[in-house]
């Protein structure tokens, strides 16, 4: 049987977990408080920010909202940074990627105090995930290492693929997983759009994490038995919906069901993780900033 590994359960327990923690910083005085920048008319980054800015009013961390006009120049999202880094009622900040091309993306993610780089993409926090020693470890692959826990998918000695190299998704995940300790341990391969035989890699691998961001890239025929199957990917596909399209991840699914032992679901696999562990972050950078201990789930 294969398992359909349920991401808004596993989204939901962690979310608990995190509310327990904001309920104890509240107790003494100090209320998380997330800050999201959007710099976009893009509708799929309205959502986004608005789901997180919902998921921090059901857990009791305060949200603060702020949007700069697309074809404001740079300097306008600089100076709300800079007004955020110095906000003591803000302990996270999140600006929504993608910024308008007139918007240097590195200038805006070093521009952000590393200490309330909830994201984790400030190169100092990219640095100490490379060490071994995270601050804030980014969301969606900290929130697969939790999908494998939960599941029960042991990672120690196993061969992973990795398909994309992004910083956001592919390097870091790559680097939780090639760590030590619980999570880590894995033989780790990284594919890209240059990868010369894909199916050659993700046959012979035990785990594969599919976040390239082409839809049902990987059939059934690219996997060996036994497989566990994560799908970042969220790619919008025409179809004959009210909305005229619908959302498919990177793997097709039927296929690779047949094939996989454990495999996500888009939408509610990776997603709802993505979500709880920005929460996740924003607690610990509140507890970080306060001094006060907090045990995260
Ligand atoms: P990017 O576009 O930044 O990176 C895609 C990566 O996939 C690149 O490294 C690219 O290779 C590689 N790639 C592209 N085509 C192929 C191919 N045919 N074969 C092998 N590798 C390929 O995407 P992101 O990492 O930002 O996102 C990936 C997907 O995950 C997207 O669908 C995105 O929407 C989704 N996503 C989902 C999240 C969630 O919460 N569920 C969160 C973040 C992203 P190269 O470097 O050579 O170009």
């Amino acid at each position: 049987m294969t398992t359909i590994i349920d991401g808004n359960e596993i989204g939901d327990q962690i979310t608990d977990g995190v509310a327990a923690c904001t309920d104890t910083l509240i107790s003494e005085d100090v209320t998380p408080g997330l800050a999201t920048v959007l710099m976009s008319d893009d509708g799929a980054s309205e959502t986004y920010v608005s789901m997180k800015q919902q998921a921090c009013e059901e857990i009791g961390i305060e949200g603060f909202h702020h949007e700069i006009n697309a074809d404001e120049p740079a300097e306008t999202l600089f100076s709300t940074i800079d007004e955020l880094n110095g906000d003591p009622a803000v302990h996270g900040i999140l600006v929504q990627m993608p910024v308008p091309d007139h918007v240097n993306k590195r200038d805006v993610l070093e521009r952000i105090d590393p200490m309330k780089d909830v994201d984790g993409f400030h190169p100092e926090n990219v640095g100490r995930l490379v060490a071994g020693n995270a601050r804030y470890k980014p969301c969606t692959p900290h929130g697969i290492q939790k999908i494998l826990a939960e599941t029960g998918v042991e990672t120690e000695g196993k061969d992973a693929v990795v398909v994309g190299r992004s910083d956001i998704v592919g390097k870091p995940m790559a680097n939780l997983l090639i760590q030590y300790g619980t999570g880590g341990n894995a033989t780790t391969t990284v594919c890209h759009s240059r990868t010369a035989d894909l199916a050659e890699k993700t046959r012979n691998a035990d785990i594969v994490i599919a976040a390239a961001g082409v839809p049902e890239m990987i059939d059934g025929s690219m996997l060996s038995e036994g497989t566990t199957v994560v799908d970042v990917g969220i790619n919008r596909v025409d179809a004959d919906t009210e909305k005229g399209y619908e959302l498919v991840g990177d793997v097709e699914f039927e296929s690779a069901k047949t094939k996989a032992d454990a495999i996500t679901p888009v939408p509610g696999g990776v997603g709802p993780l993505t979500i709880a562990m920005l929460m996740y972050n924003t607690a610990k950078a509140a507890s970080l900033q306060s001094g006060i201990d907090i045990t995260l789930p």
